[in-house]
């Protein structure tokens, strides 16, 4: 229900539509094909996607002899669940004892800061000891933005001055979370894009100091994407994906977009699960991904 909440927008504009198809046409043909093509595609689907899922729709209606286009309904459910699900496990990799370190990657307004805002109100929640690193040394207001997070969630904030070594701000922000005994370290770092080589650079030197202190840390690089920047979202994904050792994907946002289908087609560019999604700005509007109710909450 949280997401059939939190998907309101992408039911009204995709799921409707599907809906209606099925209504409007009860048999299948050309015209079928073609319309439920459309769909998916303007949902963000993806057009690679889109084709190989109308292949098989195709297959499957020849080779059980379909004819109502209410008996392919639940198989469209089925299908894209199954796009959906990652080979890795959706939750979130924990430390098997002491500290958990969780860095997060991304571009400047995907949501970093809200997400390890929120992501530090649910271990509170679940009665662990959290801190956080102010890795974006760079953003101007972005330390302070961590720290309004931090007081509102109850939780200290590691930080150096502005324009200070990220790397450095990690190495202290471990030694705090090992002298505090802290569960958990939430590290935010820097989203600008002029630079991409420069940002992959600071990126790998934040890993080394991090596996300097604890050898199997980070045990989660979580890349954040904004899921209304569509095909932004998309050529983020690829450009961190391959460098940064992405393990998890967080997809924020999904209240304020129509187009819940980029969930889909960066799943299958990417290879890497989502773990989280965004459904809105509160601090508990953060919830795991579950491939099956995702699709349940669009279609159930
Ligand atoms: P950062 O630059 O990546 O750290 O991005 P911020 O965390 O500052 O978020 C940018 C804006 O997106 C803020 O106004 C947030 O309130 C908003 N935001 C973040 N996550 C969500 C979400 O899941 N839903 C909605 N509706 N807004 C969000």
């Amino acid at each position: 229900t949280v997401f059939k909440e939190g998907l309101a927008k992408t039911r009204d504009a995709f799921v409707e539509k599907v809906e209606d198809l099925f209504v409007r046409r009860k048999k299948i043909d050309e015209e079928f094909y073609e319309e439920l093509e459309e769909i998916l595609i303007g949902a963000d689907v993806g057009v690679n996607t889109v084709m190989d899922l109308m292949d098989e729709l195709r297959a499957e209606v020849k080779k059980r002899r379909i004819e109502d286009a209410s008996d392919l309904r639940p198989i469209l459910s089925e299908k894209l669940i199954g796009l959906l699900d990652a080979e890795g496990d959706a939750t979130l990799t924990m430390a098997p004892s002491g500290l958990t370190v969780i860095l997060f990657v991304g571009v400047n307004g995907v949501g970093k800061t809200t997400t390890i805002g929120k992501l530090a109100h649910r271990f509170k929640q679940e009665g662990k000891k959290v801190l956080m690193a102010a890795g974006d040394t760079f953003r101007a207001g972005a330390i302070e933005q961590l720290e309004v997070w931090g007081q509102r969630v109850g939780v200290d904030v590691i930080k150096q001055q502005a324009g200070s070594d990220p790397a450095a701000v990690m190495f202290d922000a471990i030694q705090a979370a090992k002298t505090r005994q802290a569960d958990i370290l939430l590290c935010d770092t820097a989203g600008r894009m002029q630079n991409k080589s420069n940002l992959m650079e600071e990126l790998n030197k934040i890993f080394r100091v991090i596996k300097r202190e604890i050898p199997d840390a980070p045990h989660e690089v979580l890349l954040v994407l904004d899921a209304n920047t569509g095909q932004n979202a998309l050529q983020q994904a690829r450009l961190f994906g391959d460098k940064s050792g992405v393990t998890g994907l967080v997809l924020t946002k999904l209240d304020s977009t129509s187009k819940g289908g980029i969930v889909i087609a960066i799943r299958q560019e990417m290879n890497i699960p989502v773990k989280l999604v965004g459904l809105g700005e509160k601090m508990t509007d953060l919830q795991d991904f579950d491939s099956e109710q995702f699709v349940l909450a669009l279609f159930a």
